[in-house]
């Protein structure tokens, strides 16, 4: 049935994917080989992450005006406001607008560990209001399913997303999941608090389960029990990892679909195979 659903809806599903700034020339060639691959999917754009920690912003806006020069894609810096004074975003803000930039993923960011005392006091929520001054910049932000680690309660973490939203952010992208449940769950607590706009999912095809493990540390995304046994004994076979991953992230997006979302954003991590594969059994129109 699920299947079925699929086939229907073949040319109607929508994605966008993220990228980050590669730092060796050979991560730059696999960087060009996926936005190449993956842009046969028309997706609605495509952002570039921006490592608060590394102090690299530099990386992000040469790749943005990269695929800029390169491609016809719409490109979406990611950008930060933790490491930044209020003065120093409108310098970044205005540049980006200057460039011709129109798309943004707002985001605070996370404290640097090497700093003692962050430069910017600001949340998501400001950055939004700060950017809207500069230009009218279609602007993104983030959503937490399983609640934001930092957030006091689910609630106000809702609130929170509420409030960027009527800063005038356009959509917003989940953290990744696993259980689809939950982001389902989130969905309707969204619609119930008045947020109008989509809650795109965003999708982590796994090509390595015990890499995740070490990164959903310091996330509060729960890997369902179902997971590590799937994923059990191969921790030395990739090849069997990465079909596996691609089984589990379709049986969300199928799932998913059938609830109605028609939008998705994949976390690519620079790679074209996983992504690349759901996209073409999702149906995502493509070109030749
Ligand atoms: P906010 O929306 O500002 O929320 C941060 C926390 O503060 C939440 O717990 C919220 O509930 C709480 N809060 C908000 N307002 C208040 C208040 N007034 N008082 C008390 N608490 C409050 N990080 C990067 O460094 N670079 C990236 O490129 C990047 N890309 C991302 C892309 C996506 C799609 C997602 C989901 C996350 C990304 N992140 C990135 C991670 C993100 O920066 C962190 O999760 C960060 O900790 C929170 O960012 P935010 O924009 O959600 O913050």
């Amino acid at each position: 049935i699920l299947n079925q659903y699929l086939v229907e809806l073949r040319g109607h599903v929508k994605v966008s994917f993220e990228f980050f700034p590669p730092k060796t020339d050979t991560m730059e060639g696999m960087l060009w080989n996926s936005i190449n691959k993956l842009s046969r999917f028309n997706p609605d754009f495509v952002s570039v992450t921006y490592g608060a920690n590394s102090g690299k912003r530099d990386n992000t806006n040469r790749i943005i005006q990269d695929i800029k020069k390169r491609t016809s894609l719409i490109a979406a810096p990611h950008l930060t406001c933790i490491d930044f004074t209020p003065s120093m975003l409108r310098d970044i803000a205005q540049e980006y607008w200057n460039n011709g930039v129109r798309n943004i993923i707002a985001l605070r960011g996370d404290k640097s560990i090497n700093k003692c005392s962050s430069l910017s006091s600001m949340y998501a929520v400001d950055l939004v209001s700060l950017l809207k001054k500069i230009g009218d910049f279609d602007i993104t932000v983030a959503a937490y399913p399983e609640v934001h680690p930092e957030a006091r309660t689910a609630q106000s973490d809702l609130i929170n997303l509420k409030r960027k939203i009527d800063a005038g952010a356009n959509r917003a992208i989940t953290q990744f999941f696993f259980d689809v449940e939950q982001y389902l769950r989130f969905r309707d607590a969204c619609v119930s608090i008045g947020i109008e706009i989509e809650i795109i999912p965003g999708i982590l095809p796994i090509f390595d389960f015990y890499q995740l493990q070490r990164f959903v540390a310091f996330t509060k995304v729960r890997i369902p029990q179902w997971m590590y046994i799937l994923f059990d004994g191969l921790e030395h076979d990739l090849d069997t990892q990465k079909l596996i991953g691609i089984a589990v992230a379709m049986d969300m997006v199928k799932i998913l679909v059938k609830e109605g979302v028609r939008n998705f954003h994949f976390y690519t991590l620079n790679r074209s195979d996983l992504t690349y594969t759901i996209c073409h059994a999702l149906g995502v129109k493509a070109s030749n």
